[in-house]
């Protein structure tokens, strides 16, 4: 084998996934056929949850550094933003920032922790076998095949991956194009946003930084023009004028592209030795800005479940749970950039519609649950069946302020950082849990809380996963808590007699 793990693709899903492997020990290396980070950044913004999940790992002061923090976010671009400053949460904001500054910070964490990035190097094919994979590349040295013991397609939506693992791709394709421009707008004062939805089709305007504006426009009589096609400048300005009455000042143009609404999804996330993440797995119109940050997500959920079964300790069902914890919440993604395609229309009854919902948004309670769906916030996973039912279970961690036995204030996603399990006792005494020690991916923190939680009053101890998810909780009702806690550390951790050296 030349290494444990071949990550097909290194935008940004790739590198995450790179990081959280090369963080777990396993020997990762990513193939990309980019000589460098494509300076062209679809996305710009990275949602709460994801922040969280960085930040567990300390990679989100390294993002903040670099863009913006605002308290906004929108669904179908509604008079009514989204308060994302409502979420439970130390990151109630999104940040903005362009995605190629995103990937290069998470190229650089992933390189720093043993990760090898192949650039300028394609895939051709992919094999599986029962021992291994084969990925046959090319290069400046010409063409070679790799072995690895799992192979992930990260390689975007035209996956190799997903066709040579045969997974299907389902769902429909686009009934309409947009156009993107980064440019110069000189009659536009500095920072200035714009949005608005007319019988002309949809404009929508926001500075990437003092210089360049991010142009998104839906122009009706353009709308029907193929994602293939090129934009032209003329074309690009056209638009502008048709949808905004004037040409803005148009100047410099940085990037124009033209992408649709094709809705999709891979049939399943795992063949064998094979798997899915990011825009292989899933693509969608790029509402509401969430696309990366599932993708994200997804390497978050993966990365650890693949190093278990390299390391040997995984149980069988936790690399299939994959499949069965995303699958659900990106049907729902892709179900609510589709709601919200739906709104972009600027017909009569759609505006009334939007207006019904902008006005909707102001209520407090609507707006937490339309935030908590585009920052991925509401994600939980099925509680485990096997362990005792608890409100808690399957559900994603907070940053909770924790008070240590030695009287110091630290909090939860600190003991994150190094991508182990955390086992947080608040009942046993120390000299109890020595026998846990044994297992290198597990940290056990005697704490109590330092505020009061929902659900966690009654919590003697509580296990959670790598990725930041409750794995179960267990009650001081417990009858036998110690027996309760050593099943379920045995259950997800691997047997204890199995653990690596
Ligand atoms: C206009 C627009 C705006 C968007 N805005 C946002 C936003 O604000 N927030 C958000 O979350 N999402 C947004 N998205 C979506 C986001 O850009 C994508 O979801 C994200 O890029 C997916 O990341 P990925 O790593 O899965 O795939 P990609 O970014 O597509 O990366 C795949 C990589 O694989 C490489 N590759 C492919 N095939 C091979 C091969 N055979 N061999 C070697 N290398 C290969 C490619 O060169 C590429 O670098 C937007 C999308 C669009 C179109």
């Amino acid at each position: 084998m030349n290494y444990e793990v071949i990550l097909i693709g290194g935008g940004p899903v790739g590198m995450m996934l790179a990081g959280e492997l090369a963080l777990a020990g396993v020997k990762v290396c990513v193939i990309e056929r980019l000589t460098e980070t494509t300076p062209y950044s679809r996305a710009l913004t990275v949602h709460p949850r994801t922040l969280e999940i960085l930040d567990m790992r300390g990679v989100k002061s390294k993002l903040i550094r670099k863009g913006r923090l605002l308290s906004r976010g929108h669904f179908a671009g509604l008079e009514t933003p989204l308060d994302f400053s409502a979420l439970d949460s130390s990151s109630n904001h999104t940040l903005f920032l362009p995605q190629s500054e995103t990937e290069k910070v998470l190229e650089e964490w992933a390189l720093s922790l043993g990760a090898e990035v192949r650039r300028e190097v394609e895939a051709l094919s992919v094999h599986q076998d029962e021992d291994g994979v084969d990925v046959k590349i090319a290069g400046p040295n010409g063409a070679t095949t790799l072995r690895s013991a799992y192979v992930v397609g990260t390689d975007g939506a035209r996956s190799l991956v997903r066709k040579h693992a045969n997974i299907s791709f389902e769902g429909t394709d686009a009934t309409f194009t947009a156009i993107l421009g980064d440019a110069v707008l000189s009659d536009l004062a500095p920072m200035s946003v714009l949005s608005r939805i007319t019988a002309k089709g949809l404009v929508s305007i926001m500075p990437i930084n003092e210089q360049i504006y991010r142009v998104l426009i839906i122009d009706m009589e353009r709308r029907n023009i193929s994602k293939d096609e090129p934009v032209t400048l003329e074309e690009f300005r056209s638009s502008i004028v048709r949808t905004t009455g004037s040409d803005l000042g148009l100047k410099e143009v940085k990037w124009l592209s033209r992408f649709g609404n094709a809705t999709r999804q891979a049939g399943r996330y795992r063949n064998g030795r094979l798997f899915l993440a990011g825009d292989s797995a899933h693509i969608h119109f790029p509402a509401g800005g969430q696309g990366m940050n599932v993708g994200l997500q997804e390497a978050m959920n993966l990365g650890w479940k693949l190093a278990g079964a390299i390391k040997g300790w995984a149980p069988d069902w936790l690399l299939d749970s994959y499949h069965t914890e995303r699958f659900p919440w990106n049907t729902a993604l892709l179900r609510n950039t589709e709601v919200q395609t739906l709104l972009l229309d600027a017909t009569p009854p759609i505006m009334e519609l939007r207006s019904l919902l902008a006005n909707l948004i102001q209520i407090p309670e609507a707006n937490y649950q339309v935030a908590a769906q585009v920052s991925a916030m509401d994600v939980h996973y099925a509680p485990d069946p096997e362990a005792p039912p608890h409100p808690l279970n399957g559900k994603r961690l907070k940053d909770l302020p924790l008070k240590l036995k030695d009287g110091q204030l630290m909090n939860s996603y600190s003991f994150l950082n190094k991508g182990h399990f955390l086992l947080l006792n608040f009942h046993v005494k120390e000299q109890n849990s020595g026998q846990w020690a044994t297992y290198s991916h597990l940290q056990v923190v005697h704490a109590s809380l330092v505020e009061a939680e929902a659900d966690w009053n009654d919590v003697h101890s509580v296990l959670i996963r790598p990725d930041g998810h409750i794995a179960w909780a267990i009650s001081r009702s417990d009858p036998n808590p110690m027996q309760t806690i050593y099943e379920g550390i045995a259950r997800w951790c691997g047997n204890i007699t199995d653990q690596e050296k």
